[in-house]
């Protein structure tokens, strides 16, 4: 079933996909904004406003789109897919952090390698396919040391898990020349090392802990330049629908995640996310925080469907100003309160 594969969606791609209304996403969240142009595709949409208020960074790529969102961070984001996901490359004195390899459509590796000339670390937010699809293009890649995540490396995902990333609905092809429909796969990857929370990647003068952030699947991290007061939060957050109905995601963990990132949220100048836009207001953990709070607490009503943007009959949405979550169905108990 598509859920199992599509761990986040977008507004974008309901609209698209036919599965919910126009009216009630525009009166959401900011992450409906493309939806407009219903009678458009992927090529004509335009970016999300807040890439013009980045700078941008020319590279070769057709695919890719690169921001520079802080001194040594780029944002590699691949906004012609209906995931919009967005990977990291970190730089440091001696070498280089790529978080997240995204979905293997494009080459990721001959994008950063016009950026730096750093030795490459790859490290991924988590193992849904949307993070990883580039893996195999290196050599050096640390992982988490969970059963999910070793099990991601070896198999990868087949086509038939993945086709519906690429039908014309979902994708640019135009944008990404020479890519095989026909034949894409997430493919296996080698992990170089097994890491665990609190590791810490030592760039030379750039310092990033691993903080193990379990909920939205069992391996999920967020990293933390502490000195630089940056946060990357990968699918723990982002400025949309965040996706917590995966058979893999634990809503318990999730929440006790959201604890941790508040306690490590403080001095933050900036957050980045893995989807839709890079940059967020620290503020943000916050806000998050507060609102799981009020779900798992019964105080936030849920919408039923019918006035909700929804994907699936098994999940229920929570919408807040910037972001919603939405939670598997069988999850819930009354009132919204999550079965413990
Ligand atoms: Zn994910």
């Amino acid at each position: 079933m598509i859920i199992v594969a599509l761990h986040k969606l977008d507004f974008n791609l309901m609209a698209k996909f036919q599965l919910t209304l126009l009216l009630t996403c525009m009166i959401l969240i900011s992450s409906c904004n493309r939806i407009v142009n219903t009678n458009e595709d992927w090529c004509d949409q335009e970016l999300r406003s807040q890439y013009s208020e980045l700078q941008e960074i020319e590279t070769s790529s057709n695919w890719f789109k690169v921001y520079l969102v802080a001194e040594g961070v780029f944002a590699i984001a691949e906004p012609f897919n209906f995931q919009e996901v967005i990977s990291y490359l970190i730089i440091g004195n001696d070498k280089a952090l790529l978080f997240d390899t995204g979905m293997g459509i494009s080459s990721i590796r001959l994008v950063v390698e016009e950026l730096t000339s750093l030795p490459i670390t790859v490290l991924n937010s988590h193992t849904h396919y949307d993070h990883i699809g580039s893996n195999y293009e290196f050599d050096n890649i640390l992982a988490m040391n969970t059963e999910y995540t070793i099990s991601r490396a070896e198999n990868g995902m087949a086509h038939s898990l993945v086709s519906h990333e690429v039908s014309s609905e979902a994708i640019c092809l135009e944008r990404a020349q020479g890519f095989d429909t026909t034949a894409y796969h997430i493919k296996p990857f080698t992990i170089t090392e097994l890491i665990s929370d609190g590791h810490i990647i030592d760039l030379g003068n750039r310092k990033l802990e691993v903080i193990a952030s379990p909920g939205h699947t069992p391996d999920a991290v967020v990293l933390l330049d502490k000195e630089g007061g940056f946060m990357w939060t990968g699918d723990t957050f982002y400025e949309g629908p965040i996706w917590l109905f995966d058979p893999e995601t634990d809503l318990m963990a999730y929440q006790t995640s959201l604890e941790r990132l508040l306690e490590k949220s403080k001095g933050l100048t900036k957050v980045f996310t893995a989807h839709n836009t890079p940059v967020a207001e620290p503020i943000r953990i916050t806000q998050l925080k507060t609102a799981f709070t009020e779900i798992i607490n019964g105080e936030k009503a849920p919408k039923t469907a019918g006035d909700t943007a929804h994907v699936n009959d098994d999940a229920i949405n929570f919408e807040f100003e910037h972001f919603a979550f939405s939670i598997r169905r069988d999850l819930l108990g009354e009132k919204g309160i999550i079965k413990r």
